[in-house]
């Protein structure tokens, strides 16, 4: 890439050909050229990474490839939490002094206790640059009005409307309103565009046929960005939406250990872009550890190439995803998120099988005779796991149930290889989920996951 080839538009000034169009060789080149540089800054600036490595016996020098990365030992967020329990309040994974931090965001997990993740001012202008070019990918353009309805409170998606408001959209700080005031608020400014959880999205459209909107005629939202849930990810759920508002959804993926969308899907919306020059990826076998070969399901590893205020190395992500190196049909080069098949968590082994929730989730979205609502019960009878899936009619559904529900079972045996029992309840009868979806009981443990 010549300082003469590179030419950005300035009409579009987030779409950068040199950078989202060059080879693979092109793109493991620039990435190694920064893992060295990060890996470097993560061990003389972070005293948790010194004394890691050292005791690894690895040392950045050893980094003459991308698969280097692999000598190098995991962290977590267990990690995360302890190390900041240790060192308050931010934890020796930090790597520059704290004035230079301007910025965290904090999520809680399972314990209560917040991590925060600090960004330097750089961190947050190149994050924000690349948001810009995700929401360009995803067609976002001057000329629209972006609602964004994501919590604001330390989340790390709040920022993201800066994205938004720096590649020159409209941009109206929603944040997470109740539902009816949102509507007044989409409908007052003709809203084109929003971000959102799918499961809210579906909710939200609901609740406005409701109250007496058409959702095509009083508002005017034509895209919905949706995260935070791997709904998204599965086309049966995207479609659904997309027919309910009339409007275009587009997946995004973030983290809030690392920053807000990595990765988000363009107007072709066939996987999600990935921040490449920001993120390098391992996608490794559960039980082995070892790459998986392209296509396959593995858990995510990832390493930060760029942030500098807590580098990340090799972060056990706890997703379950497939990624793809071939170019897309849009042009950008860069590797795609195909889908996130759910949480290590999340997983359930039923009767020694592996099954995700958006396993299930896309056979009841694909399916005209139910609503696509759906909990998945799992429990222990006589010692041997029983699954129970239970459904919902749509409305105006009237042939007999059993049919929908042998339908359905039979559907689910062929793409999971469990059976299960089908309960086909009235429409609406399933909690409707407002933010992030809780869907599944496993009575086995006594626990919600
Ligand atoms: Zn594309």
């Amino acid at each position: 890439m010549t300082a003469a080839a590179k030419q950005i538009d300035s009409n579009a000034p987030y779409w950068d050909a040199d950078l989202e169009t060059q080879s693979r060789a092109e793109w493991d080149a620039m990435k190694l050229a920064l893992l060295k540089e990060h890996v470097r800054h993560a061990y003389e600036g972070s005293p948790y990474y010194r004394k890691s490595f050292d005791e690894a016996g690895v040392h950045p020098d050893q980094i003459k490839s991308l698969d280097d990365i692999r000598r190098f030992p995991f962290i977590d967020k267990k990690v995360l939490r302890d190390r900041q329990m240790a060192v308050p309040p931010f934890g020796d994974l930090v790597a520059v002094p704290e004035r230079d931090i301007v910025y965290i965001s904090a999520s809680s997990g399972s314990t209560g206790v917040p991590t925060a993740s600090p960004f330097t001012q750089r961190d947050f202008d190149e994050w924000m640059d690349f948001e810009a070019r995700l929401f360009w990918a995803s067609g976002m353009r001057p000329e629209d009005r972006y609602a964004h309805s994501l919590n604001f409170s330390l989340f790390v998606g709040g920022p993201c409307v800066l994205g938004a408001q720096k590649l020159g959209a409209l941009t109206i700080h929603a944040g997470t309103l109740p539902s009816e005031r949102l509507l007044t608020i989409l409908k007052q400014f003709q809203a084109t565009a929003m971000w959102t959880t799918p499961s809210y999205a579906w909710y939200l459209g609901e609740t406005a046929i409701k109250e007496g909107l058409d959702l095509k005629s009083d508002l005017a939202i034509k895209r919905i960005f949706v995260a935070g849930e791997p709904g998204g990810s599965i086309p049966e759920t995207r479609n659904r939406i997309e027919k309910l508002w009339g409007a275009s959804v587009y997946d995004y993926y973030g983290l809030s250990d690392i920053f807000g969308a990595c990765a988000g899907m363009c107007e072709h919306k066939n996987g999600l872009h990935w921040a490449e020059d920001h993120i390098l990826v391992e996608v490794l076998d559960l039980e082995t550890g070892e790459p998986v070969k392209e296509g396959e399901r593995g858990e995510m590893v990832l390493t930060t190439l760029k942030k500098s205020a807590r580098p990340m190395i090799r972060f056990r992500t706890g997703d379950i995803v497939t990624f793809t190196s071939e170019p897309c049909s849009c042009g950008r080069t860069s590797q795609r998120l195909m889908g996130v098949n759910g949480r290590v968590d999340d997983m359930l082994i039923i009767k020694g099988v592996n099954i995700f929730p958006s396993d299930v989730e896309a056979i009841a979205r694909q399916d005209p005779a139910l609503t696509g609502e759906y909990k998945l019960v799992v429990e222990r009878i006589n010692h041997l796991d029983q699954l129970t899936v239970e459904v919902e009619v749509a409305h105006g559904h009237n042939g007999p149930t059993e049919e929908v529900a042998a339908r359905f079972g039979k559907h689910l045996k062929s793409v999971t290889g469990v059976s299960a029992k089908v309960v086909v309840h009235p429409a609406d009868t399933l909690p409707r989920a407002t933010h992030k979806a809780k869907r599944v009981e496993d009575r086995r443990q006594g626990v919600w996951s």
